[in-house]
């Protein structure tokens, strides 16, 4: 299995001279077969303009996965050439919401609350290419020929999935924007190691998750849904994970920030666990 992340970063895109080597377009990782092209796409961020690069012009086929509906996971959808394509193929699935006690929306209603006018010039509707909008219920499912288990994760303002993908041989889980502290303050203050999280990640190859704050900026911000590096690595500590991604940086982290920050932790941890912080170049192969 391969990992391209073509957008790593959180809340909103980061473009600036400060922000060149990370990466300033927001959440969007792409997950290949071995030698194949991307089949499967994690949030449609900014990044996910960048698809187009790895298929050199071509068109997309197969499943976009959104972890949740806010705007830097949705923003690139209109914009990414792969995907807005009229010989593109996409089966987008997004969270099962719910409108009242057992009153389900439809997935192209729910997308189209944020894209469509007066928001946005085109409704979902408007993407060229063949393309379905499904509504997905936790559970374990079987997606482009992945197997994907998506379970809901606290996050705040809307349901949100983190997912487990496997394609029979290795395992990746994307917890992009997960806010742990409201289920409880764990041992330390972070959030609690909760069992949907430990499930997720137990023994994958790669966690790729939420490190949006230090423990400084967290003391303030601890209820906007977020995590801090600590909690990742701990979590993927707990979760006896092959290694953690840090991701969905802040959009304040400088490159200078983000080494400084990412050689003190794998200083501490580095022994017990990889640690990578997430570049929105790097190709990962599990
Ligand atoms: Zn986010
Ligand atoms: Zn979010």
């Amino acid at each position: 299995m391969e990992l391209h992340f073509l957008g790593v970063r959180g809340s909103t895109p980061a473009p600036g001279p400060e922000y060149v080597r990370y990466g300033g377009n927001t959440s969007c990782v792409a997950v290949a077969r071995d030698g194949e092209l991307p089949s499967l796409v994690l949030d449609a961020g900014t990044g996910a303009r960048r698809l187009a690069h790895r298929f050199d012009g071509q068109p997309f086929s197969g499943a976009l996965l959104l972890s949740h509906l806010h705007w830097d996971h949705t923003h690139g959808l209109p914009f990414a050439r792969a995907l807005d394509n009229p010989d593109a193929s996409v089966d987008l699935y997004l969270p099962l919401q719910l409108e009242g006690p057992g009153a389900t929306m439809r997935a192209d209603d729910v997308l189209g609350r944020g894209m469509g006018p007066p928001n946005f010039p085109i409704t979902p509707e408007g993407l060229r290419g063949n393309w379905t909008f499904n509504a997905l219920e936790p559970g374990h499912h079987e997606i482009a020929g992945f197997e994907v288990t998506a379970v809901e994760v606290p996050h705040k303002g809307g349901r949100t999935y983190g997912y487990r993908v496997s394609d029979g041989t290795k395992t990746m889980t994307y917890m992009s924007d997960h806010g742990p502290i409201a289920v409880g303050p764990g041992p330390d203050g972070l959030g609690e190691r909760h069992r949907a999280a430990l499930d997720l990640a137990d023994a994958t190859d790669a966690l790729v998750h939420d490190a949006q704050y230090t423990l400084e900026e967290f003391e303030l911000r601890s209820g906007f849904g977020h995590s801090t590096y600590e909690y990742a690595i701990d979590l993927g500590l707990q979760a006896g994970a092959r290694r953690v991604v840090l991701f969905h940086h802040d959009p304040d982290r400088t490159d200078d920030e983000l080494d400084r920050i990412v050689a003190g932790l794998q200083d501490r941890h580095g022994e017990q666990i990889e640690i990578i912080a997430a570049t929105e170049d790097l190709v990962l192969r599990l």
